[in-house]
């Protein structure tokens, strides 16, 4: 028996909860329901300084009004950081990582070099396999990742389709900076494992980071999440939605008189659809919702539609 599914919606607390994310968690939440599993919540807060609890307030009551809830206690990603240390330790031990002791003016340097020969800003491997013993005195060392230099990594995307990324264009990211702290796409997979996150629904803006996750689920030999990267929206004048076009937090809509019912209609048809029907219950979302059927092409938001859908409820 396969297991159940385990979605997560995980919002970076600098801000509402603006459209794209209500789209993302009510995906998240309709395919946790539709097939029998759970959603959690994953509070992405390690920006210590765009991160607030104004912002976590925000993006709780947002969901709460959208009447989408999740199972557990919402995760500090932050409060998790000993753990994403730990396992960028093991894959140190594991010689799947290396203490990087370029100082700012060598990464500068390599920054300088690679715009005055016009290719992409690549960290060039020095530290990989260089003795640790010749490390200049008094640098701290970041610990880099050992990126794969030959094939490609796959991501099997249940709305982008087979994406395939030459191993070329990735280059040994750091995991750990030089000050301890681990970086985003060693927490964002340590904690997608730990909590045993079975499906990945997500904007399309993360399918760069999902081969770099990729490469470490499989350097960890972990399980790779099935993943479903979602398309942007855009506002009417087809550049990405913004604050510009009038999108709100989705909780303003709240004050507006809309009512959470026809916000969730709208937002699941965003990118989704199930036939010519445009306006259905909550229970049809459910009982209707599947991964195959989001659209990959951007999802214009559209006021007019909301405000005449607000109208059916
Ligand atoms: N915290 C990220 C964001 O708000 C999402 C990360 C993820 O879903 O993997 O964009």
């Amino acid at each position: 028996m396969s297991s159940p599914v385990v979605t997560r919606f995980a919002p970076s607390p600098t801000g509402y909860l603006h459209i794209g994310g209500g789209r993302t968690a009510l995906f998240n939440w309709a395919y946790a329901r539709h097939t029998g599993g759970k959603m959690l919540l994953r509070i992405e807060d390690t920006d210590r300084e765009r991160s607030t609890a104004d912002a976590i307030d925000a993006i709780i009551e947002g969901l709460t009004w959208l009447g989408l809830d999740w199972a557990g206690e919402p995760v500090s990603q932050y409060g998790r950081a000993e753990r994403h240390r730990q396992v960028a330790e093991e894959l140190l031990a594991q010689g799947k990582a290396y203490r990087c002791y370029c100082t700012p003016e060598d990464l500068e340097a390599m920054r300088a070099k690679a715009e005055a020969e016009k290719r992409p800003i690549r960290y060039d491997g020095t530290w990989r396999d260089r003795d640790p013993s010749e490390a200049p005195a008094g640098v701290k060392p970041a610990i880099r990742f050992k990126a794969p230099q030959q094939g490609e990594t796959v991501i099997e995307d249940a709305v982008q389709g087979r994406v395939v990324i030459p191993n070329k264009d990735l280059d040994d990211l750091i995991i750990l900076r030089s000050d301890g702290n681990p970086t985003y796409n060693l927490s964002v997979v340590v904690d997608d494992h730990d909590m045993g996150v079975t499906h990945i629904i997500r904007g399309v803006d993360h399918l760069t980071n999902a081969a770099r996750q990729t490469q470490i689920y499989k350097a960890m030999g972990w399980r790779v999440p099935h993943m479903s990267h979602i398309p942007l929206i855009h506002g009417p004048d087809g550049a990405k939605l913004s604050k510009r076009h009038g999108a709100l937090g989705v909780e303003a809509y709240r004050a507006m008189g809309y009512l959470p019912e026809a916000m969730r209609n709208y937002l699941a048809r965003l990118s989704w659809s199930h036939g010519d029907d445009e306006i259905f219950s909550t229970e049809q979302l459910v009982e209707w919702f599947d991964l195959d059927a989001i659209g990959k092409s951007a999802a214009r938001f559209d006021f007019a539609k909301l405000e005449n859908l607000n109208g059916h409820y």
